[in-house]
């Protein structure tokens, strides 16, 4: 069966998405943690952050170069904001296909587990 995040980028399932190109796809997290909270993905399924290969390093900064974006859309460049990339199960990682959280709005605990 397909993961939801392939689900959610092929249409098939629904999600309130901010920004789609060619190579990644954002869409609003559907349990926030914070007054902002998005997801980045790639289109293609990559499990984690393990499973980036040498030739995804373009990708890999892509991702950032849209979550960067997305910020300052969601106008959190002043306020502050945090990027999460959970991997594997002891982390917390429960999707099996590589996400960024973008978090923000709002003070954050300055801790980071
Ligand atoms: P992880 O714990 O793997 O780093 O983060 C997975 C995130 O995906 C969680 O914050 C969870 O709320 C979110 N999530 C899980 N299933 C869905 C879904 O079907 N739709 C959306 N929009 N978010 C989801
Ligand atoms: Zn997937």
């Amino acid at each position: 069966m397909t993961c939801i995040f392939c689900q959610i980028i092929s249409g098939e399932a629904p999600a309130e998405i901010v920004f789609r190109d060619e190579q990644v796809t954002a869409f609003a997290d559907a349990h926030p943690a914070a007054s902002v909270h998005l997801l980045i993905v790639p289109n293609r399924h990559i499990a984690s952050l393990n499973d980036l290969a040498a030739e995804d390093e373009l990708l890999a900064g892509h991702l950032l170069a849209v979550a960067r974006r997305l910020a300052a859309e969601q106008s959190l460049v002043d306020g502050g904001y945090r990027l999460v990339i959970n991997t594997g199960a002891g982390s917390g990682q429960t999707v099996p296909h590589l996400h960024l959280h973008l978090l923000g709005g709002g003070k954050m605990r300055t801790h980071l587990g």
